[in-house]
């Protein structure tokens, strides 16, 4: 096992992107970094550039304005990485999947870039804290 996967797996530090997300998922990633769930004590750390990061969190349905974003920073991101698509619209554009504006979802525009991108991802609108954390936890074991 290279370092690179074990550190992916011990202590996975993750960058958060927002692709055109309502903010209600964004509000429970951030709940999950809040004491109430702590998840800094599993070695989660949520980081400032995609440079650091052994992940991403994504949500939202991906914009055409937040698309190439989106590529940009996976290409940044240090390989290999897990992508995770959260919440309804991370996965499938959720409700938003007929708007005019919405280009995704997040596994069409990371697969663009790059096919064999590890792509995990976290239903619910918005998931609960514990479902993300459990994603997180349960896509890092089957590394
Ligand atoms: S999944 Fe639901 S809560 Fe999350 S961004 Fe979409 S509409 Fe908002």
């Amino acid at each position: 096992m290279s370092w690179k996967i074990k550190a992916l797996k011990k202590s996975p530090w993750v960058f958060h992107v927002n692709t055109g997300a309502c903010n209600n998922c964004d509000i429970e990633v951030v709940a999950c970094l809040a004491p109430k769930f702590d998840v800094e004590r599993f070695g989660i750390k949520l980081v400032g550039s995609p440079r650091h990061a052994d992940a991403l969190l994504v949500t939202g349905p991906v914009t055409a304005q937040a698309a190439q974003r989106l590529r940009e920073v996976y290409k940044q991101t240090a390989k290999p990485c897990v992508v995770f698509a959260l919440g309804a619209c991370g996965c499938n554009k959720g409700i938003m999947a007929n708007g005019y504006h919405v280009v995704g979802p997040v596994d069409k525009i990371i697969k663009e870039v790059d096919p064999n991108a590890i792509i995990a991802y976290v239903p619910g609108c918005p998931p609960k804290p514990e479902a993300i954390i459990s994603g997180v936890v349960q896509a890092l074991s089957a590394i």
